[in-house]
C-alpha cells in the first residue's frame, strides 16, 4: 500500500540522488543504492518521482536488443530553473540546468524605486521569453533587503519604498504558473557559495563586501535566517575606535561607516580626492598602489575582520567566504584574514578557510537556483 506524498527535493535522499547523478558519480539505480547505502526500493521510489517530474531522464533506453534495456540516469536536458537577482538599478537573470549549473545570464536595467509592480513587470518580460523556449520547473528570486520567506515580501521599508508587504513570490507564481521562492541577496550568495564549496553539510559565513556590507549564514548546510530574518546583518556591529560617524541606522560607529565601499568613497573625498565616486574607483586606485586608497582598503579589511572575529569565536564555522566588489582586492582579504586569525581563539580558526568566493559575481544566481531546485515539490510515493 502506498500513499503519494509531496516531498520537496529537500528530502535528503532525493537531494543526494540529484547530486550524484549531476556529478556523474552514479548513473543507475543500483549504483545510487550502493553509493547512498540505502535499499533499492528507497532509491527506486525517488528516482521514479524524479522521472515523473521531468527532473531526471533515462538515457540509452531502446538501444539494446533482446537483453535488458540499459537504464542510465541523467539530469533532464530539456528543463531549466530561472533565477533573478534584483539590485537597486539592475536585475541579473539566469537560466540554470536542473543540477543548478548556470547556462546563461543577462542583465536588464530596473529601478526598484518604481515600486514592485513596475519593476517585476520588466523582470517578467524576460521570464516570459525564457518560459516560451523550454519547460521551466521553478524560479528563485533575490531581493536586496530582508525578506520574510513565508510571505516572499520585503520586510524593511527604508530603501525600497512601496515594496514592504508586497508578496513578490505569489505575484510571480500567479503570473507565470511556476513555483517561485524568494530570499535576500546575502542569504542566497551564502547558499550558492556553500553548495559549490562544501555541499550539503558543514557551516559557513559568506560576507558580501561591496558598496554595502551584508552576510549570510549557513548552519549544517541550511540557511540560518534568525527569528526576524535579520541574521547575518553584521553591518551595524559597533567598531571600537571607529569614531562617531553617523550611520544610516541612527547609531554611530557602525562597521558600515568604516568598512563599506561607500565609506571608502566618502573618506577618499574628504581627503581631497573629489574625482572618486564609486567603490570601483577606490579599488582601481588601490590596485595602482595609491597610498591612501591602499591604506583605506586594508583598514576596512581589518575592521571587517574585527567584527567577524566575534562571530567566528562564537559560531566556529568551517569557512568564511568573501564576495562583492571588495573581495577582488587581495590586500583586503589579507587584512580580514590576519585580523580574524589574530583575534580568535586558535581552536576556532584551526580549520577555518578564509577566501574569496569561487562563485564570484554569480553567487546570488547560483543560490537562487539552488533554493528553487531544493524547494521543488516532487511527489514521491512512500510506503
Ligand atoms: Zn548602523
Amino acid at each position: 500500500m502506498t500513499n503519494p506524498a509531496d516531498t520537496p527535493v529537500d528530502d535528503p535522499h532525493t537531494r543526494r540522488i540529484l547530486d550524484f547523478v549531476a556529478r556523474g558519480q552514479a548513473r543507475s539505480r543500483s549504483e545510487l543504492a550502493s553509493a547512498l547505502g540505502v535499499a533499492a526500493s528507497t532509491v527506486g521510489l525517488r528516482v521514479q518521482a524524479l522521472l515523473d517530474a521531468g527532473v531526471l531522464e533515462e538515457a540509452g533506453a531502446g538501444t539494446s536488443r533482446g537483453g535488458r534495456r540499459p537504464r542510465v540516469l541523467r539530469i533532464a536536458g530539456d528543463g531549466i530553473v530561472l533565477s533573478a537577482d534584483l539590485g537597486g538599478r539592475h536585475a541579473r537573470i539566469g537560466r540554470h540546468d536542473l543540477s543548478g549549473g548556470l547556462l546563461h545570464s543577462e542583465t536588464i536595467a530596473i529601478d526598484v524605486a518604481d515600486g514592485p509592480e513596475a519593476t517585476l513587470e520588466r523582470v517578467s518580460e524576460v521570464f516570459e521569453r525564457l518560459l516560451a523556449e523550454t519547460r521551466v520547473h521553478a524560479i528563485g528570486v533575490s531581493l536586496p533587503g530582508p525578506v520574510d520567506v513565508a510571505t516572499g515580501a520585503v520586510d524593511q521599508p527604508s530603501r525600497m519604498p512601496g515594496w514592504p508587504g508586497f508578496r513578490v513570490g505569489e505575484h510571480l507564481a500567479e503570473r507565470h504558473g511556476v513555483p517561485v521562492v524568494v530570499d535576500n541577496d546575502a542569504n542566497l550568495a551564502a547558499l550558492g557559495e556553500h553548495r559549490r564549496q562544501l555541499g550539503h553539510t558543514q557551516h559557513s559565513i559568506t560576507v558580501k563586501a561591496g558598496t554595502a556590507i551584508g552576510s549570510g549564514i549557513i548552519v549544517d548546510g541550511h540557511i540560518h535566517r534568525g527569528a526576524t530574518a535579520a541574521a547575518g546583518d553584521i553591518t551595524h556591529t559597533r567598531i571600537d575606535g571607529s569614531g562617531d560617524i553617523p550611520c544610516s541606522c541612527g547609531n554611530t560607529g557602525c562597521l558600515e561607516t568604516v568598512a563599506s565601499g561607500a565609506s571608502l568613497v566618502r573618506q577618499m573625498r574628504e581627503r581631497g580626492n573629489t574625482d572618486v565616486r564609486t567603490t570601483a574607483d577606490v579599488l582601481t586606485l588601490a590596485r595602482d598602489a595609491d597610498p591612501l586608497a591602499t591604506t583605506l582598503v586594508r583598514t576596512a579589511g581589518t575592521h571587517l575582520g574585527q567584527a567577524l572575529s566575534g562571530v567566528v569565536n562564537f559560531f566556529n564555522p568551517h569557512a568564511l567566504f568573501l564576495t562583492g566588489s571588495m573581495s577582488a582586492s587581495e590586500p583586503f582579504i589579507a587584512a580580514v584574514r590576519s585580523r580574524v586569525y589574530e583575534a580568535c581563539h586558535p581552536l576556532a580558526t584551526q580549520r577555518l578557510r578564509i577566501e574569496a568566493a569561487a562563485t564570484g559575481a554569480d553567487a546570488i544566481l547560483h543560490g537562487a537556483a539552488r533554493l528553487a531546485l531544493e524547494g521543488m515539490e516532487i511527489p514521491v510515493a512512500t510506503a
